[in-house]
């Protein structure tokens, strides 16, 4: 039986990168919550892979034939920041389009840090944020993060991300705490797409 973690796997025209479970959040309708993975891919990795690991690995296939490379996942990509940006580098070197998920805490994680910019320079075109609720006491319900105003500084991190000139997209999940249309207006105020997930777990 193949054991081998998934840290490329492939769905809708895209490649995805899972490369952490770790995470600043713990919502309460993450996936890791009531499942595996995605897709039929199992994302439960034994170890974090090395950037060497994930290159070889990218190394292997025909990039061309995907729309844009994702960071994803079952965990927050920007916990592991250099490693995103070298991989990014490495993508772009390539032509392939890269697109960063994210629940947005950069500015708590790195405080020092121009994170934007950071991913930016690296060749990042996308930055899809989990808006995930449209006031700060709705998402600290639902996300329970675990750096006190996290609200405020996602949504300072969505500024800095046009301010770097990337693409900027909310996202929110359907769910009935969640006012969608206040949702729909912040994107509309910050400029960025706006896309609603649909929740695939139990209530
Ligand atoms: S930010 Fe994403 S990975 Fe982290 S707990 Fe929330 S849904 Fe799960």
């Amino acid at each position: 039986m193949d054991t081998k973690d998934t840290i490329v796997y492939e769905a809708h025209g895209n490649l995805y990168l899972n490369i952490t479970n770790r995470c600043t959040s713990d919502c309460v309708f993450c996936i890791k919550r009531y499942s595996d993975g995605v897709y039929g891919f199992n994302l439960r990795l034994s170890k974090e892979p090395a950037v060497s690991t994930i290159i070889d690995e990218l190394s292997g296939i025909e990039l061309s034939k995907y729309r844009e490379a994702v960071f994803t996942g079952l965990g927050e990509p920007l916990v592991r920041l250099d490693e995103v940006l070298e991989i990014t580098q490495w993508l772009t070197s390539q032509g392939m389009r890269t697109r960063l998920d994210t629940i947005g805490h950069a500015k708590l994680i790195y405080p020092g840090r121009n994170v934007a910019k950071e991913l930016a320079d690296a060749g990042m075109k996308i930055v899809s944020i989990s808006l995930n609720a449209h006031d700060e006491e709705t998402y600290n319900q639902l996300c329970a993060p675990k750096h006190r105003n996290s609200y405020q500084k996602m949504l300072e991190f969505a500024r800095d991300v046009s301010k770097a000139g990337m693409e900027l997209r909310f996202t929110v999940v359907n769910l009935p705490k969640v006012d969608i249309d206040k949702c729909a207006s912040i994107a509309k105020e910050y400029c960025a797409d706006f896309k609603v997930r649909g929740y695939g777990g139990p209530i």
